[in-house]
């Protein structure tokens, strides 16, 4: 009997992953992790070109994502200087001067059969004075800079929340790729300058510019927003949506940290955008997002360099961009990911996610070497979805402002909404029901959130909140948010937590060129 294991003869033999940064890597470590050798990866990048650098605010399934790859949690955040995120704080959305947080977690818990935010808004139609946010834990333990891992407080009024991190971008790249190497990824030193195609368009061959030729079956294009192969040469088509997400450049800029990291990112708000603000154990990242439109680069520089709180560390880079998706995030043989797929812009922190979501559907939709059409069209039907939830959810925070001191404020309050969120709002509008997808990141508390904290409230409670008897439910609220506050005080500040579990080697100083 032959005992030799026999493969499929269209099986892919070898994969290549074009540009090595957040993207490249992220897909690179999964599949050495998930392959297991099956098939040889190689990944082309150029030193001379370099890499995006920005990105360095995650959501809480990015330590899924760690924990596929087998990384230790706190290994990853003492290498690459992380700070722990709670969530967002908003300043300045609704009206100058108002603030909101977006936790990541619960806010209170269900009682009887009704979601907490139903029973709230009945208390609120009653008179209740309290918050939403006072009975979520994560905006609790932001609010007073302090952190602990949920997981480990399970049974105590702040086991409801959720956390992500914050990291430093290079260090994550560089983390991966020795992760990747380390599991037998070829990487190759190079800029792709030519792209060779069969007849059918598949792609065959990639010529760097010293000459050599990288041969494979199967092409990830992570060359970033130069998009080489998904768009440079199989010219797929884009769908812009800057109808609705006014901002197109960033400027971004380094400082030194002022004081403890905080355990939330910032979004403020600003006359024609917003500002970030995003923590790590070294340093501090920032950011001025704005319509240019409205806003020149030497504007939104000066006003970014205005508001900073530490001393800069890097000069402030310019990095344009254009809010959409790929007309097909996969074709032929070329998978897109990260920047070269799409980009909505990073108020939500959202595009690493969508990178590793990317390969999550990849590996649930593999291809022999034909790529069969339905393939190709499920995984692109699936990455749509996304994409296009993350888009309406963020376009959320912008129309539904009630500022009108400048024309880029009017624009966003104004704007004719994307139909799928038009039909959101209007469901929302009768009781607080959300129609949440399956699978999608953004959940109904996330929305909850971000319409309160924008002024958006349903004109009626759902019916069955009146199935719970009333009375005493106020000074229930009451007790619950008594109770979260004693839990929370008795938590480490954020600081003490990290300098006990993982505090990062300080890093070499670097000093800014004259
Ligand atoms: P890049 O980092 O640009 O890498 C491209 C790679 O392709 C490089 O290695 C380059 O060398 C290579 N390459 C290009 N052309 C060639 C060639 N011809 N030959 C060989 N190699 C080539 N995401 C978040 O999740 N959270 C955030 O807070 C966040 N903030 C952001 C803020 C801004 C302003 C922007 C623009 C993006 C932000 N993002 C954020 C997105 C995030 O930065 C990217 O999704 C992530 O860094 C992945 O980038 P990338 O690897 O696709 O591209």
């Amino acid at each position: 009997m032959n005992t030799s294991v026999l493969r499929d003869p269209r099986a892919l033999r070898k994969i290549c992953v074009v540009g090595g940064g957040t993207a490249g890597w992220i897909a690179a470590a999964l599949m050495a992790e998930h392959f297991r050798g099956l098939y040889e990866i190689e990944l082309v990048e150029s030193d001379d070109i370099g890499t995006i650098g920005v990105g360095e605010s995650t959501v809480p399934p990015f330590l899924q994502l760690l924990a596929k790859l087998g990384v230790n949690e706190q290994d990853f955040i003492r290498e690459t200087q992380a700070s722990f995120k709670l969530g967002i704080r908003f300043e300045n959305w609704l009206r100058k001067g108002e603030a909101y947080f977006h936790p990541f977690g619960a806010i209170g818990v269900p009682v009887d059969i009704s979601e907490f935010y139903q029973l709230w808004l009945k208390a609120k139609a009653n008179g209740y004075p309290g918050e939403l946010q006072d009975f979520a834990p994560a905006a609790a333990m932001a609010e007073a800079k302090k952190f602990t891992l949920p997981f480990k407080a399970l049974k105590t009024p702040v086991g409801g929340a959720a956390y992500a991190i914050h990291v430093d971008a290079r260090r994550v790249a560089k983390f991966l790729r020795t992760f990747a190497e380390a599991r037998g990824v070829k990487r190759t030193e190079g800029i792709v300058e030519d792209v060779v195609q069969r007849n059918d368009g598949f792609i065959e061959q990639l010529v760097l510019k010293s000459g050599k030729t990288v041969e494979a079956d199967f092409f990830i294009d992570c060359s970033g927003f130069r998009a080489l192969l998904i768009e440079k040469t199989l010219k797929v088509g884009y769908q812009d949506w800057s109808q609705w997400l006014l901002c197109d450049r960033a400027i971004a800029v380094q400082t030194e940290n002022v004081g403890p990291p905080p355990p939330y990112t910032l979004a403020q708000a600003q006359d024609h955008g917003w500002r970030w603000r995003i923590p790590l154990q070294h340093r501090t990242g920032n950011g001025y997002v704005f319509a240019s439109r409205y806003l020149s680069d030497d504007e939104a520089t000066a006003t970014l360099m205005s508001q900073v709180e530490g001393e800069p560390v890097v000069k402030p880079m310019v990095v344009p961009f254009k809010t959409g998706m790929r007309d097909r995030i996969w074709d032929k043989n070329v998978l897109s990911l990260g920047l070269a797929s799409g980009f909505i812009e990073p108020l939500e922190s959202t595009a690493i996610h969508l990178v590793y979501r990317g390969m999550e559907f990849f590996f649930r939709y593999l291809p022999d070497r034909d790529c069969d059409a339905s393939l190709v069209a499920e995984y692109n039907r699936r990455m749509a979805a996304d994409y296009e939830e993350i888009r309406d959810f963020v376009i959320l925070h912008y129309c539904t402002t009630q500022r009108d001191d400048t024309p880029f404020w009017r624009e966003c309050r104004d704007m004719v909404l994307p139909e799928s969120l038009q039909a959101k709002l209007d469901l929302f509008r009768v009781n607080g029901s959300l129609s949440e997808g399956l699978d999608e990141l953004f959940r109904s508390v996330s929305w909850q959130s971000v319409l309160e904290g924008m002024g958006v409230r349903p004109a009626g409670y759902h019916p069955l909140v009146d199935r719970i008897p009333f009375d005493g439910m106020l000074q229930n609220l009451d007790r619950a948010k008594e109770t979260l506050g004693q839990a929370v005080a008795g938590v480490p500040s954020h600081e003490d937590f990290i300098r006990q579990h993982c505090a990062a080697q300080p890093p070499e100083r670097v000093t800014m060129p004259a």
